[in-house]
C-alpha cells in the first residue's frame, strides 16, 4: 500500500493570525501508531482537522493514501477512508439517538439500511454498547459519549483512524477500555494525547509538537524518557517513567559490579 499521509511544508495561521503549524513536514507509513505529543497549544488538533480538510477546504500540502487532496472529490474521499475521533465528543455527537450518530457514517456512505443495520450493530458491540440504540448520546456519561464516538467511527471501516485525546475525561476502566479499543484497531492510527503511558502502549512511533514545529520524531521510549527535551516543550515525564528509568539505571549498576 502506498504511505498513509505526506505533508509537506504545511503552514497554518487561523484567521486571527495565531500561526498554529510552520513548515511541517511528515511521512506516515501503513501499519504505524503515531502518537502526537505536545503542551496545549502546540497545534496537535489543528493539524488532525487540517489533514482531513476541515480548517481550510482543500489541503494542497496533504496527500492521503497516495491521493493528494487538491479537489473537493479527493477530500470526500479522504473523509470517507479516514475516520476522526474527535477531542470532545459533544463535538461529534448532534442525532437523537445513538442509533442514528453511529449511522451516520455508513448512510452517507450510500448503504443500503441492511448495511447500515449491520455496521452500527458490529460497531456498538465492539465499543461494549449493545443496546444503547436508542438512548439520547447527550444524556450519557462522558465515558459512553467517547465510546460512541468511537463506534461511529469504526461504522465506517476506516483504513486510518485520527484520534484526538480519546483517553480525556476518562476513569481508569474507560481509558483501559479505550486502549484495548485501539490496539484492536489493525489499520493506521494518528493520536494525539497527554497521556505518556498511552503513548507507550501504543506508539511505533512519537512525535513531539511544540508551537507548531516538530522538535522530536522517533521511538516512543527515547523521546518519552528525554527529559531536557521534554522540558524544552514545557512537558514532564511522568513518575512512573521516572521510576521506569532509576530502575533501569540501578540494574545496570548491578551488572557492571
Ligand atoms: P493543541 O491541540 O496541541 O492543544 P491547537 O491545535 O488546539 O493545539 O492550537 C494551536 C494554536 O492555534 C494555539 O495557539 C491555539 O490557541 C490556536 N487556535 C486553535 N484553534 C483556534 C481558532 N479556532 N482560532 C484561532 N486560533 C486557534
Amino acid at each position: 500500500m502506498a504511505e498513509v499521509i505526506r505533508i509537506q511544508g504545511l503552514t497554518f495561521n487561523y484567521g486571527n493570525g495565531t500561526a498554529a503549524l510552520k513548515d511541517l513536514n511528515l511521512l506516515v507509513q501503513p501499519g504505524e501508531t503515531v502518537v502526537f505529543i505536545g503542551p496545549n497549544g502546540a497545534g496537535k488538533t489543528t493539524l488532525f482537522l487540517y489533514i482531513l480538510g476541515l480548517l481550510h477546504h482543500v489541503p494542497h500540502e496533504v496527500t492521503v493514501l497516495g491521493q493528494p487532496l487538491t479537489n473537493h472529490p479527493a477530500v470526500d474521499e479522504a473523509r470517507r477512508r479516514v475516520g476522526l475521533v474527535f477531542q470532545n465528543p459533544d463535538d461529534q455527537l448532534f442525532c437523537t439517538t445513538v442509533f442514528d450518530d453511529v449511522a451516520f457514517g455508513p448512510i452517507n456512505q450510500g448503504l443500503t439500511p441492511e448495511e447500515v443495520n449491520g455496521r452500527v450493530s458490529r460497531a456498538l458491540e465492539a465499543v461494549g454498547l449493545e443496546g444503547y440504540e436508542r438512548r439520547v448520546p447527550h444524556h450519557l456519561s462522558g465515558g459512553e459519549k467517547r465510546r460512541v464516538g468511537l463506534a461511529g467511527v469504526f461504522a465506517m471501516t476506516p483504513e486510518v483512524m485520527l484520534l484526538d485525546e480519546p483517553t480525556s475525561h476518562l476513569d481508569p476502566r474507560g481509558r483501559r477500555e479505550v486502549i484495548r479499543l485501539l490496539r484492536d484497531f489493525s489499520g493506521t492510527k494518528l493520536v494525539a494525547t497527554h497521556d505518556f503511558e498511552l503513548a507507550l502502549e501504543v506508539a511505533t512511533r512519537v512525535v513531539l509538537l511544540h508551537k507548531g514545529e516538530i522538535k522530536a520524531d522517533g521511538p516512543p521510549l527515547e523521546i518519552l524518557t528525554n527529559e531536557s527535551l521534554l522540558k524544552a516543550s514545557g512537558l514532564e515525564m511522568p513518575l512512573v517513567l521516572r521510576y521506569f528509568m532509576k530502575l533501569q539505571e540501578t540494574q545496570s549498576t548491578d551488572c557492571t559490579d
